[in-house]
């Protein structure tokens, strides 16, 4: 049997709602409370036109609505160079080893094809999946495509979002087993769809999860 694992990477092995907090007290800092509420707007505004979380855009429009900020470059600067691996949950590079006994292990992520890549690659990620990396702007529209790349008889997705989770049930019915890990701000969001197979609360938690339950 052949089992591939989906790991989802932002609330699920990245803190990214602690990253997030701390480049908005940085980005504050440097520009003061009136130029980083305009920098976060713009940001919303990017990740409603275009579905996903768009650093480098966000800053190129910021740049052109203040062409005088004198510290935009510090900005990018601070932007750019997150220290992602400093915010890995505990033990996530752990459970990715763990997982490689077990299957093959792919890391499936939306975001931008800039900023996300940079962000898996600086968290040590791409390097723990040995490279089976995929950044979509929808991911949940792609999972024809990963499975053309990586067929299995069974497969695991992990993720924060219980939505996402259920589009994959609905999609590989009989084939799946969905782990709904309850980190960051959509740890409470509903479903909509079937419920996950398994809940925890932590990433960490993977680690003691007994497979043979979930063999076919
Ligand atoms: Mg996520």
């Amino acid at each position: 049997m052949t089992r591939v694992f989906l790991l989802d990477v932002d609330n699920t092995l990245i803190d990214n709602d602690r990253a997030k907090k701390d480049l908005e007290r940085e980005i504050q800092t440097l520009v003061g409370p009136e130029r980083d509420a305009l920098f976060w707007s713009i940001y919303d505004e990017v990740r409603e036109k275009s579905g996903v979380v768009d650093f480098p855009e966000t800053l190129a429009r910021f740049r052109r609505a203040l062409p005088d900020e004198p510290r935009t470059g510090e900005m990018e600067r601070a932007v750019m160079s997150v220290p992602f691996e400093r915010y890995l949950f505990p033990r996530a590079l752990d459970v990715i080893a763990h997982l490689w006994a077990l299957g093959t292990v792919v890391i499936v992520s939306d975001g931008d094809r800039v900023y996300q890549p940079l962000k898996i690659a600086r968290a040590g990620l791409g390097l723990a999946a040995k490279g089976n990396v995929f950044v979509y702007a929808h991911k949940e529209d792609r999972l024809a495509e990963v499975q053309v790349r990586f067929p299995a008889d069974r497969y695991v997705h992990v993720d924060d979002k219980a939505s996402l989770l259920a589009r994959t049930k609905e999609r590989l019915d009989g084939r799946v087993t969905t782990i709904h890990v309850r980190q960051g701000h959509y740890a409470n969001d509903p479903p909509a769809g079937p419920p996950p197979d398994v809940t925890v609360d932590r990433i960490a938690d993977l680690l003691a999860i007994d497979w043979a339950r979930f063999a076919p």
